[in-house]
């Protein structure tokens, strides 16, 4: 099987070889996009080693390169020689020494999104929610070492025990979707929203509005919303939890990703006029006063640079394709590729799909790439392809290089404990009230 980095590296030298003629025509400049046949990548600079841009301001090469990061992210200081220069045999074998000799003290969480060269030490692999899970039942580990992106660190270090620590191996390993959001765009929206709306409840008892929060946002935006009677969802159960915020509420403002707010939404009955977007740089989110009124939804303008790629003309192309091909995406796609596909569902049900899938089916699948190859890996009877022709990773999960890896286990072994994620526990504390109703609500 060839994992994403290796088609990253193909499509790089391709790329390179082709553009060389050219390139000695005009100097040394590095081609901006591949677009060789076969196998091409979105952008060249994934084929680098993440150190050589984890001191750039924004997310580096790959899905998310538009998207700017906070000012406040964390960056990733330079590692030692010794990691960056070690051939990847050598990171492979150091890491399975260093694994071996730090026992069940412990345990590499990975995430669905991470790449082969990572996921494969893993003691356990999933997604967001599970892994926090996952860190909340095992209180033997010392340490979680937490191959994902930096919210998903957050959530595992708010569920975990006090005394165990979660690190995130390479800290400028955030998520862009999460940072659409931060803290204090949403506590100016809440003030701008009650402003406008009120805080008295209706003659049933309903708020004027719910604030939830998908999973992939801040701490800090976890806890506004358990201060302020909202609650958390992940993309498994986000229809539950709008029911559960109507009982409560008569509206919703839906933090960060607009498309599973909408999608959800949509299937539940509510029209695109009830749905206005919020625009966090403009005066009411860029509505009226009667537009929020007549709102079910306020969906913050957020989105996932990768599965935002994904189109109805590569549905189209993979029908065309493959006839009788069954097209499932993540409801982080936008509504029109919702639409256009045979099902939408978290990675849970898409997994649920392939193993009830019958030998010679063939699927296409819209979610990132280093899932789709994996699934493709373990199930050789179907046919399992990634909907978007280009292959372009989770920039920011892609960061958690095997490098970082090797330097955090060994740190630990030396007694030290680096990159540590900490949650201020008056956070955690309102964190996990969200999280404790999104847990308890029921469909
Ligand atoms: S896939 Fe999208 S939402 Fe998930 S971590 Fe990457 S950027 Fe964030």
């Amino acid at each position: 099987m060839t994992s994403v980095h290796e088609l990253i590296t193909t499509a790089a030298t391709r790329e390179a070889e082709r553009a060389a003629p050219e390139r000695s025509a005009r100097g040394s400049r590095r081609p901006i996009a591949l677009r060789a046949t076969g196998v091409s990548s979105c952008d060249s600079g994934l084929a680098r080693d993440p150190w050589a841009i984890d001191q750039d301001p924004g997310y580096g090469p790959g899905a998310s390169v538009e998207d700017r990061a906070p000012r406040t992210s964390p960056r990733q200081g330079p590692l030692p020689e010794s990691y960056t220069r070690a051939s990847e045999a050598e990171l492979e074998a150091r890491i399975i020494a260093a694994k071996a000799e730090l026992g069940d003290r412990v345990a590499i969480l990975g995430h669905f999104y991470q790449r082969d060269e990572v996921v494969r030490h893993a003691d356990f692999v999933g997604d967001s929610f599970m892994l926090a899970q996952a860190a909340k039942q095992h209180p033997e580990a010392e340490a979680f070492v937490f191959c994902g992106v930096h919210f998903m660190a957050e959530t595992a270090d708010i569920l975990s025990g006090e005394d165990q620590a979660v690190i995130l191996p390479n800290l400028a390993a955030g998520c862009s979707m999460a940072d659409m959001a931060t803290i204090d765009q949403v506590e100016e929206c809440w003030r701008q929203l009650t402003d406008t709306l009120g805080t008295e409840p209706d003659t049933d008892g309903r708020q004027p509005v719910i604030p939830v929060t998908y999973m992939n946002s801040s701490a800090a935006i976890k806890a506004f919303c358990g201060r302020n009677g909202g609650i958390v969802c992940t993309s498994s159960n986000a229809r539950t939890v709008l029911e559960w915020a109507f009982v409560r509420g008569q509206r919703v403002v839906f933090f960060p990703d607009q498309h599973l707010g909408r999608n959800t939404a949509k299937a539940m009955g509510i029209t695109e006029d009830e749905m206005p977007l919020w625009r966090p740089h403009l005066p009411l989110g860029g509505n009226t006063v009667e537009q929020l009124e007549h709102a079910q939804v306020i969906l913050w303008n957020g989105f996932c640079s990768v599965h935002k790629r994904f189109t109805v003309a590569q549905i189209e192309q993979a029908r065309a394709e493959y006839p009788g091909v069954r097209v499932i995406v993540h409801p982080e796609c936008p509504a029109a590729v919702v639409e256009a596909a045979d099902a939408n569902g978290s990675t849970e049900v898409i997994r649920r799909a392939i193993e009830e899938a019958s030998p010679g089916d063939v699927i296409a699948i819209g979610t990132e790439i280093n899932l789709v190859n994996r699934l493709a890996d373990e199930h050789p009877d179907l046919t399992i392809f990634c909907l978007d022709p280009v292959v372009c990773p989770c920039s920011t999960m892609y960061r958690i290089h095997p490098a970082y890896l090797a330097w955090t286990l060994e740190s630990l072994l030396a007694g030290e404990t680096p990159n540590r994620i900490t949650v201020d526990p008056a956070v955690a504390d309102a964190s996990r009230v969200a999280l404790e109703r999104m847990l308890a609500a029921r469909p």
